[in-house]
């Protein structure tokens, strides 16, 4: 049997082969230097400050360069989705008036944006790697994964699936096709190429080089649900979708040597990536993520609630995102965030202490800047919401609260 026919037997029922798919999604038409990126959330169900300002990062360097930003959803992991989390994510951006060029309701070229509705996809492209013998199935149960690791761990080795412990690397044809006609159950793994004595260098726009072993892992690429892994799903979409920079956060530096290889073992040219550093906070003298449950002002609902503009978080996640930005802001009255240059040599490559305080007075130069009519523009929506009553005298004062609200404003240091 030739490795083609296999490849149908191990995956079945693929629509189209990955070269359908490659002239589906051709190449952007875009200027040299346009960047393509994309904020790529697990369904959730909410946006917190955290994952803003990922998505804040890749709206302004796609946008600064004429580029393309685009929301794609991440949901292969069973685990990690929940019930109308999709709704909840775009409902959040929608609130914040924030939009991506292209995403799951609005479409576009690349479509789908949800990466469940991909499958065929992801199958195409495993197909591809069978058929090349760059990946094989793998039929260990829970109990051989098990037993590999605990070999493992009396012999102090490294921990996984890789070399002489992946067991199914080397099974015959034959004796795979048999093993299908008993029913038993199968994943798909990559058939690492990789030596990890062998160094591999992350060229990591934001964190500049960093070295690592080259990976010799046989990780999963499709699960026994037939969806792929992070790993595989980042690979064939990114390449598909033409990203040019991804943008991530920190935790996934140490998978980098696996995507590496990935995009290599695919022949996928290499996205740049910048791996983002949390926003954090200090808890003791710990330092941890911050948390939506823990943190006032992480979870993105509580500033409409508060009365702080999308503009105010803007320029709050600006002042993280480039060191120099809040003295040129400061130094501008008359400048707004599309006026100044954000670059990657400014972005911290540790992470950033969350700062509410610091927010609360970025809000208020805001609202100094801003004329008594501005102000009552924002305020009447707002209180329509929030505070019926007041809404009611605001309404019904017009001039005279746009008077009040101009008191102290055309001053030298306007309040
Ligand atoms: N879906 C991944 C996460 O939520 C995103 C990582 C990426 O942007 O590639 O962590």
């Amino acid at each position: 049997m030739d490795r083609k026919e296999y490849s149908n037997i191990l995956i079945p029922n693929v629509l189209h082969d990955y070269k359908y798919y490659e002239e589906k999604y051709p190449q952007r038409n875009l200027d040299k230097g346009s960047m393509v990126t994309r904020f790529a959330p697990s369904p959730t169900g909410f946006v917190h400050m955290g994952s803003l300002y990922t998505s804040f990062s890749d709206l302004v360097f796609a946008h600064q360069t004429n580029g393309v930003c685009y929301l794609r959803i991440e949901d292969t992991d069973g685990k990690r989705t929940v019930e109308n989390g999709v709704e909840g994510i775009l409902d959040d951006f929608k609130n914040l008036g924030i939009s991506f060029d292209e995403d799951p309701e609005k479409g576009g070229k690349y479509a789908p944006y949800i990466q469940s509705e991909r499958g065929d996809i992801y199958k195409a492209f495993a197909k591809k790697l069978i058929e090349e013998d760059k990946a094989y199935p793998c039929f260990c149960s829970e109990d051989d994964l098990n037993e590999i690791r605990t070999l493992q761990e009396v012999s102090k080795d490294r921990i996984g699936y890789y070399a002489s412990y992946a067991r199914c690397r080397n099974l015959k044809m034959a004796d795979v096709l048999k093993k299908i006609e008993n029913g038993e159950k199968y994943i798909i793994r990559l058939k690492s190429q990789g030596n990890f004595n062998h160094k591999i260098i992350l060229d990591d726009v934001i964190k500049g080089q960093i070295e690592m072993p080259e990976n010799d892992m046989d990780i999963v690429i499709i699960k026994g649900d037939g969806l792929p892994t992070y790993h595989f799903a980042h690979a064939v979409d990114d390449h598909l979708m033409r990203t040019t920079h991804v943008f991530r956060g920190d935790e996934w530096v140490a998978s980098y040597p696996v995507h590496e290889q990935l995009f290599k073992m695919l022949d996928f040219p290499l996205p740049k990536y910048g791996h983002i550093a949390p926003i954090t906070v200090k808890e003791g003298d710990k330092i941890r993520k911050l948390s939506k449950r823990k943190d006032k002002g992480a979870a993105i609902s509580y500033y409409a609630k508060e009365g702080i503009p999308t503009e105010v978080i803007n320029l709050y996640l600006a002042t993280v995102n480039n060191s120099n930005f809040e003295e040129w802001y400061n130094n501008n009255p008359d400048k707004s965030i599309n006026d100044f240059t954000f670059t990657f040599d400014k972005m911290p490559v540790g992470g950033s202490l969350f700062d509410i305080e610091k927010l609360m007075n970025i809000s208020k130069i805001y609202f100094s800047r801003q004329s008594g009519s501005d102000i009552f523009e924002k305020l009447l929506p707002y209180l329509e919401k929030y505070d019926e009553e007041f809404y009611n005298i605001a309404k019904n004062n017009k001039e005279k609260l746009i008077k009040v609200l101009n008191i102290e404003k055309y001053i030298k240091r306007p309040r």
